[in-house]
């Protein structure tokens, strides 16, 4: 197939994309390198470099595209706060712009990425794709305006387009390189993520972490969070993928599946794993919650394990921080 991805210079996209090229799959890459990096976009993918509201006609109206798998998004939980037009305009206005280009042109499949933090502050735990969507930030509201657009799409579109939506949890680890094929890891220029944070103070680039509260209602007391690897979130977009190519989506033409491991590591947790893992230290120190944090979020992947045949190959702590701490290690020395 000819596959779309948009912002296949980030960390998820690129992953994808690398994966997509694997299995034989012709890439174009849509990223205006606003945060992605153009190194990152794996060699074999096309690059257009530019907005995807701006460029998304073009690419797609040149004709031959059978899929978008669409990571292209601002995904600051802080910065959507403060900057909320930046967040409206960039994922959901975009994503609009995206959803008319697919119909214009007939493109039949879109896999899209969106997040946990549709839900917001759950009330049971593993959460399940029927769980009440209250996002408590501005990127997960903008997220689930997109789910929902997609799901009106979708379902006007007379069978012609069939999309799924990844609720991702959290990503972390990094893809190995391979020969020529460099690794492929999380490079925010604003690190706000936990592992990546933690990993500098190893590196020496920062002094500590802050471990934001240590009051929640938790065995430890700190967060949990339920961490997938990048190589896993990657392979469910081309399940979700094959899925949609044999028409066996749902009848509405949209299906929304959660992407975790199914395990809560807490805050401590993943510092411990990673001290086992640098062999360094890692001073912690607590610190005030951070605002609109839900104390527990644990995926259920019932639904992408049924619908799309996914089954996660690196569920250990230990092995995600591992791969994470390589790729952070590379790009230091
Ligand atoms: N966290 C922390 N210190 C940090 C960064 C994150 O204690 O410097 C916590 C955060 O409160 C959350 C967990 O680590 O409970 C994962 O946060 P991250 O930003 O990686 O992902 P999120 O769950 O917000 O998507």
């Amino acid at each position: 197939m000819t596959l779309v991805v948009t912002g296949g210079a980030g960390y998820v996209g690129s992953v994808c994309a690398q994966h997509l090229l694997d299995a034989g799959h012709d890439v174009v890459v849509v990223d205006d390198l606003s945060t992605g990096h153009r190194d990152a976009v794996p060699a074999g993918a096309r690059l257009v470099e530019g907005d995807v509201a701006v460029v998304a006609d073009e690419v797609l109206g040149a004709g031959g595209v059978d899929g978008v798998i669409h990571c292209a998004a601002r995904s600051l939980v802080g910065e959507s706060a403060v900057e909320p037009a930046k967040y409206w305009h960039g994922n959901v206005v975009t994503s609009i712009a995206l959803l008319d280009a697919l119909r214009r042109h007939r493109v039949p499949r879109l896999v899209f990425s969106s997040t946990a933090a549709t839900y917001g502050e759950p009330e049971t735990s593993p959460i399940t794709e029927d769980a009440a969507t209250r996002p408590t930030n501005t990127y997960g509201a903008t997220k689930l305006a997109i789910d929902h657009a997609i799901g009106t799409y979708a379902a006007a579109s007379g069978g012609e387009l069939a999309a799924v939506s990844l609720r991702y949890f959290n990503v972390a680890g990094a893809h190995a390189g391979a020969g020529d094929t460099p690794a492929l890891g999380e490079r925010h220029t604003v690190e706000t993520h936990l592992i990546p944070l933690v990993l500098q103070v190893a590196l020496g680039q920062r002094d500590e972490i802050a471990v934001f509260g240590d009051d929640w209602p938790t065995p430890d007391g700190t967060c949990v969070r339920d961490y997938i690897h990048v190589d896993d979130l990657a392979e469910a977009h081309l399940l979700a993928l094959d899925l949609l190519a044999r028409g066996d989506g749902p009848d509405d033409g949209h299906l929304v599946c959660n992407l975790g491991n199914g395990t809560g590591f807490s805050v401590l947790e993943v510092i411990e794993a990673c001290r086992r893992v640098t062999g360094h230290p890692i001073p912690a120190r607590v610190a005030p919650r951070r605002t609109g944090d839900p104390g527990v979020l644990v995926a259920s992947s019932a639904r992408a394990r049924a619908e799309l045949g996914w089954k996660p190959a690196h569920t250990d702590l230990d092995g995600i921080v591992a791969d994470a701490w390589a790729f952070a290690r590379g790009r230091a020395t």
